[in-house]
Formats: structure tokens, sequence, C-alpha cells
């Protein structure tokens, strides 16, 4: 299917260009940013992902996974720089291991800087004889390492955001007039300042910001400076879902933004699906026959994303008791049970038997586009993770937020208030300790399946989405359009 789209796409425009792309390597940051390397490698350009050692495999799965070498069909070039990271001082566990999956808590400055160390052994690869010269750096906003390099290179850098503009202009515009300067309390809300007769309130939880907390030493200051002289910004998002955000967050930061999104729209088949980030904890077919094995838009998903996670036992209960309750049949992605204590374990386990046929426990990591793309699926309990609420728009869904930390705030905000496609369970911020009992799961998941007018109101908003963001990859569409302008504006000479 890859290569297939590259043909139809655009010939060779990006025949000389050499995209060297350097993600963060947390699951929603890293993911987006491979798919966005096949993306510009279906227009001819090489395209370079650099990783430390662990990932490196994963990388070439999905490469493999999305080009499976039909008859006749060029092969993508998408290469991969492996390089080792020094885990003891990144603060990583004792055994080696670069898997930051492994740590689902607790990843420090200690990570980052150990990975701006790799700014030198990265650029004697590049310029190693063999490999064609970079036309382009593209790395995640969180490495502004990659900054120097480009400009050492002498080649351009942009910057990647799998964020979409809503958040990134509220957080810019709150940054940019000190809107909470003297604002006493984390809780207090104010409005955020630029945002014409859209009366939008943010309190400081919701909006702090990157890398502000003590012990990160101006990491923050150099992230903000690093965007501030980059190249141009390539974002998960597209045009047609928020024009408004994305043209006020190009003039405000005075540059060219490319919105690609949905990334996740460009994989076309089952394996492709099945294979992004890591290897899901079920077997693909499994999967699809659960749900074939159910009434269209009956099922709710249920996932914390690759970060978050409900250790809290007593909410681990109530979550649980509340899908019971809700009478729906539903897939919850529990991630790794060495999280849980025994006793835990074993309530899953009876959960698991009681709602034998109708629930489905993933521990791990579960497919989950493959998952929202299935016509049983009709709704999706989101700690809103950007990534996760765009492949929901794209899956047509109505979403149930669930926040837990940075951006998801805001990124609740987008779904509730400004694309009116999802509804609160009532967390509004980070640190309040708040467990959200049974009742208002089973509430909320009741709304968004069901839930009279309004609910059929969210749904039609939902598939309107969803239909833009199908029309904004394909020919005409925003998203394919600022993609060729993207490889065609990088090319080199
Ligand atoms: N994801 C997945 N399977 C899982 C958990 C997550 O495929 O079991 C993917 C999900 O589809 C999304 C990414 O991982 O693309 C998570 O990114 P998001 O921004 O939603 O949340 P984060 O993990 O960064 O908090």
């Amino acid at each position: 299917a890859w290569a297939a789209l590259g043909r139809a796409n655009s010939g060779d425009v990006g025949a000389r260009a050499h995209f060297v792309f350097v993600p963060l390597m947390f699951q929603g940051h890293f993911i987006p940013s491979v798919d966005t390397a096949l993306m510009v490698a279906t227009h001819g350009a090489v395209a370079t992902v650099v990783v430390t050692a662990s990932y490196a495999a994963r990388v070439r799965r999905t490469v493999d996974l999305a080009a499976p070498g039909q008859p006749g069909a060029s092969p993508v070039d998408v290469r991969v720089v492996a390089l080792p990271l020094d885990c003891a001082a990144a603060g990583l566990l004792a055994d080696g291991s670069d898997d930051i999956d492994r740590i689902p808590l607790g990843i420090g400055p200690n990570y980052f800087r150990a990975l701006s160390r790799l700014r030198e052994p990265l650029e004697r690869r590049l310029r190693a004889a063999g490999a064609p010269y970079p036309t382009c750096i593209v790395s995640d906003f969180c490495l502004p390492w990659t900054q120097e390099l480009a400009a050492s290179l002498g080649v351009p850098r942009v910057c990647f955001f799998s964020m979409c503009a809503f958040y990134l202009l509220c957080q810019h515009y709150v940054d940019r007039d000190n809107a909470l300067d003297g604002v006493v309390g984390d809780d207090v809300e104010v409005i955020v300042p630029g945002m014409g007769d859209k009366r939008l309130v943010v309190t400081r939880a919701q909006a702090p910001g990157f890398f502000r907390l003590t012990g990160w030493d101006g990491y923050g200051d150099a992230v903000e400076r690093a965007l501030d002289t980059a190249d141009g910004i390539v974002m998960n998002t597209f045009t047609e879902m928020e024009p408004e955000f994305v043209a006020a967050y190009a003039a405000a930061r005075g540059k060219k933004v490319w919105t690609i999104g949905p990334v996740s729209l460009y994989h076309r088949h089952t394996m492709s699906l099945a294979a992004r980030g890591r290897t899901a904890d079920i077997d693909a077919d499994e999967c699809i026959q659960w749900l074939d094995s159910k009434e269209p838009n009956s099922v709710v998903y249920v996932s914390f994303g690759s970060i978050a996670h409900t250790a809290d036992p007593e909410q681990v209960v109530e979550l649980a008791l509340g899908l019971e309750a809700s009478g729906r049949p539903f897939i919850w992605m529990v991630k790794s049970a060495e999280l849980y204590g025994e006793t835990v374990r074993e309530f899953l386990r009876e959960l698991e038997a009681r709602v034998a046929g109708r629930g489905l426990l993933i521990r791990g990591w579960a497919p989950q586009v493959l998952i929202l793309s299935h016509v049983a699926v009709g709704g999706f309990v989101t700690h809103c993770g950007w990534n996760s609420i765009l492949e929901a728009i794209a899956a047509g869904l109505p979403v149930v937020t669930w926040p837990r930390f940075s951006d998801q705030y805001l990124n609740q905000k987008m779904a509730v208030e400004v694309l009116g496609i999802g509804v609160s369970v009532g967390i509004v911020e980070e640190g309040k300790d708040i467990v959200v009992g049974r009742t208002v799961v089973e509430k909320a998941i009741g709304s968004i399946l069901d839930g009279g007018e309004e609910g059929e109101k969210r749904r039609k908003r939902a598939r309107a989405l969803a239909e833009k963001a199908r029309t904004t990859v394909q020919e005409g569409g925003s998203s394919r359009d600022n993609l060729f302008d993207f490889v065609q504006s990088f090319r080199g000479e």
C-alpha cells in the first residue's frame, strides 16, 4: 500500500531528498514520527530514523509491514541509525536496556541529557562517506540539541509535534503573555489571552508548559530557543479540523506549519495497523474475530496510552466495575500485570471470568488503531493523549475523556468544548488523586454509546470529522498537499 501510495502521489519529487528523523522514543512521539518517515519516503525521498539500540528492530518491523513489497512496487527507502545510549547516565534500568516502555514512570532529566550526548556520534554517522548527506533534520520538539546538529551540518531543521495546534496555541499564548504570573494556586482559572471570542479558561495545572519543573535546569528554555530558530513545524493534526488554530499558531510563531495528519490513516492494511509501536500482545486475527462477533457501534475501547496507568487499586476496581455495570462489550488495555499487586491481579482475573465473551482485557500492548477502525467499536475511553484523540477522530468515534498529565487536559477541552465529541469523567487537572467512581464510568460510557439526542449529535460530529480526516489525506486534501510541499521544500539542490 505504501509503495502504491508513493507512485500515485508524486513520482519522484523527493528524489534527492534525505530526511533524518530524530524522534523522542516515547510511543506517542515515536509512532507518529516513524509514520511520517514512511510518508516522506513514499514521495521518493530517503528517510532515516535515528533511535537508540533497542528501537531499531521496531522501526524495521513497522517499515517492513507497511511496505509489503507488492509485485512491481518500488520499496520505500527508510533506513535506521541505531546509537548506543549510556543507560547508566540516563538513569534507566540496571540491566542496560534503553527500552523506556519498561519504566512506566520516572523518566527524568538524566534521560534527556543522555540523549543530547548522541549529537556527536550522530553527526559522525551522518557525515560518513557512503550515506546520502541529509537535506533536512526532522526532530522532536523535546530534543533541542538537534537544532545545533542541523546548524553544524549546515542543513535546515524542522520541529516535529505530535500535538494539536489548539493545545500549542493555548500554551504559547499563556507563556507569551505571562498569563499565569502572580496567580496563586494551581487550580485558579485565567482566561487564555488572544483567543478572541472563544472564551477559554485554563489553570496552571492544565497548562504547565514544557520542562518547567525543578531539576530541569534551563531545559525548557533550550526547547523554546530551538523551536524559535527552527525552519518550520510539522504537526500530526489536520487543517480542516482546526483551521483557525493552525493559522494562529503559525502566525504567532512566525513559521510555516505543515499539518500532515492523521498519520495513522496512511496505514491501510491489518498487518501494518497492528505493527505500530510495539508488537501487540494479542493476535490481530483473534482481535478481529472477537470484534466481528459484536454488533456495530456496540463496543467501548478503554486505554490510558503508553505512559499513564491506573495503578491505584481503588481506581482499577471502580473502572472495572463501571465497565461491568455498563452492560456493553468492551476491550480494556490494562497494561502490564506487573504494575498491580496480587489482589488487583486476582480481581482482574475474576472480572474476566464474569464478563467472558463480553469483555476482553489486553495486558501489555493493544493494536489500537486496528481496534478503533473496526465497525463494532462505538466509543473510546481515553486519557486524551493527542494521538489517541486523533485516532478516535479518524475512526469517527465519540470519546469519554479522562486526562492524566501534560497536554491531555487541554486536549480534553479540544474534544469536549471545541469539537463537541467528548464526555468528561470530571478530571480537570493533575495531582488531585480523585478516584472516578463506577457510576460515573457507567454513565459516561452510556452517554457516548447511546446518550439520546445529545449522544446522536456527538456521534454525528465525530463522523463528520472522520470524513474530513479521510479526505485530507487524499488527492486535493490539505494534509496530502502539505506533505508534498514539505518534501519539495527540503529536497536539497
Ligand atoms: N498505542 C497502541 N497500543 C497501546 C497503547 C498505545 O497502539 O496499547 C498507541 C496509540 O495508538 C497512539 C500511541 O500509542 O498512537 C499513544 O500516544 P498518545 O498520544 O495517545 O498517548 P501517550 O502514550 O503519549 O500518553
